[in-house]
């Protein structure tokens, strides 16, 4: 049987991504060099007979030179920090690995003829002077600033998938992946989500950054992975870029008081300085998703958020009973 690998497996998305695969049936191998994914994230498939890891950087092709001995039909490549708390900490290490360790597994896929997905990001349009964001907009990226690291990292990832798929013929995919969110993400990911979630139900104070009228769309993460295996599947999605995220936007201070409404939270909201370049809104023109991949986010961030809080709240139980 011919094996799916998935770089970034011990990640949020990555974990999720690889559960969901083993469940269906298929046989595994989940790299992960460790730098923010953890091996908790794994502890249900670790056991599991059609699950292998390799604790290895894909940036070093030495590290995966043993992968050219496996049969492999797909390769999804997630390895990346992708919080800005943990991109800008490792800004060399994201450069790397989208860049180096993107074509690393691209040269994988071409030996193997193994399909390939490169997950991009929102973050590919910048701050950005279209709004909603279709996949022809080219962005408004700073190269200079706090972001760069990981913006042009993810969007040279995309030019070498694109030269891949252009001189080789390997069956490419780019997701540009919007803000997705669920239980899964560490509680000191950083991000909006679970920073006012744990915040919330510990009765600290929520911190809004700015005034909070910044805007995000958030995909719950099944959604997400739904979206991404649809374009591992379809043909139709080789050698495009594709959106893959909720369309409905919301202002951060608006997330803010959904979360202390649904948590019924004594927490304050507080104000903090907005970060540099910190985008002023996001939102997917999901049209393309739509058409070639019949594709749609079914989760309202209210279901999402409630499911969250609920799986936030049994881990603090058990953290304190
Ligand atoms: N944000 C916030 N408080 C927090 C964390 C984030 O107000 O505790 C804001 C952040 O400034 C940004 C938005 O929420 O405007 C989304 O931030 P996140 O880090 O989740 O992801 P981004 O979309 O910036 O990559």
């Amino acid at each position: 049987m011919r094996k799916v690998i998935v770089s970034g497996a011990a990640g949020f998305l990555g974990s999720y991504l690889v559960k969901q695969l083993i469940q269906q049936g298929e046989e595994v191998i989940g790299i992960d060099n460790l730098s923010s994914g953890l091996m908790s994230n794994l502890s249900e498939v670790l056991n599991h007979p059609r699950f292998n890891f390799l604790l290895a950087d894909v940036s070093d092709k030495e590290a995966i030179t043993d992968l050219y001995q496996e049969k492999v039909k797909e390769i999804y490549h997630l390895a990346s920090q992708a919080s800005p708390k943990f991109y800008q900490a490792n800004p060399f290490e994201t450069m790397k690995v989208n860049t180096q360790g993107t074509f690393n597994l691209l040269e994988l896929a071409r030996d193997k003829e193994a399909k390939f997905l490169y997950t991009s990001t929102s973050e590919a349009y910048g701050d950005p002077e279209v709004h909603p964001q279709p996949e022809s907009y080219r962005g408004n990226v700073n190269t200079w600033g706090p972001r760069a690291c990981y913006d042009e990292a993810k969007r040279l990832g995309e030019v070498i998938c694109y030269e891949f798929y252009e001189r080789y013929g390997v069956a490419v995919k780019v997701a540009r992946i919007f803000n997705t969110y669920s239980a899964g993400l560490r509680n000191d990911d950083g991000r909006v989500i679970s920073n006012f979630v744990t915040q919330a139900l510990a009765g600290e104070d929520i911190t809004v950054y700015g005034d909070g009228s910044q805007t995000r769309s958030f995909c719950y993460v099944d959604d997400n992975i739904r979206g991404l295996q649809l374009m591992m599947k379809y043909d139709e999605a080789n050698g495009e870029i594709i959106n893959i995220g909720n369309p409905v936007e919301y202002s951060v201070l608006n997330v803010a008081y959904m979360i202390k409404q649904m948590t019924q939270s004594e927490s304050k909201i507080v104000f903090y300085p907005l970060p540099k370049d910190d985008p002023k809104v996001r939102r997917p023109d999901i049209n393309k998703a739509q058409n070639i991949l019949g594709w749609d986010p079914v989760i309202s961030l209210a279901e999402g958020l409630q499911i969250t809080i609920n799986k936030y709240n049994e881990t603090l139980v058990q953290i304190h009973p």
